[in-house]
């Protein structure tokens, strides 16, 4: 396994938070959960990521919001960003993509394909 990546996780349900952060753990990746998208920013800010899972929905800043915090960014313009919701929603879908998101993913979803789409963005930043 190549060396261990460090994701933002970034939800304000604390089971989809939980999820995410054994599925990820246990693909060998380090994971650096928050529970909304303002605490995302300060994270990312201070100690910085290699990539982001960010749900849609969330208090203070939505993950919108922060996706597009992250591109204006130089620091993290190139940073690989999967996109989290509830709903599949097309209008979502296409403004997430619109601010930069990557790719996206509908919960509830399998744990194989949450890691098997994080590893498609990371092959992005490996060189
Ligand atoms: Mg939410």
């Amino acid at each position: 396994m190549s060396e261990s990546r460090i994701v933002l996780v970034a939800d304000d349900d604390p089971n989809f938070r939980e999820i995410v952060t054994e599925v990820l753990t246990g693909a060998g990746y380090k994971v650096d959960p928050v529970s909304d998208g303002q605490e995302g920013w300060e994270h990312l800010d201070a100690r910085g990521a290699d990539m982001a899972v960010l749900d849609l929905n969330m208090p203070r800043m939505d993950g919108l919001q922060l996706t597009k915090k992250i591109r204006q960014d130089a620091r993290f313009k190139d940073m690989p960003i999967l996109l989290l919701t509830i709903r599949a929603l097309v209008e979502e879908q296409v403004a997430g993509y619109d601010r930069g998101a990557d790719d996206y993913l509908t919960k509830p979803f399998e744990n194989k394909m949450l890691v098997a789409r994080l590893k498609v963005l990371e092959r992005r930043i490996l060189k």
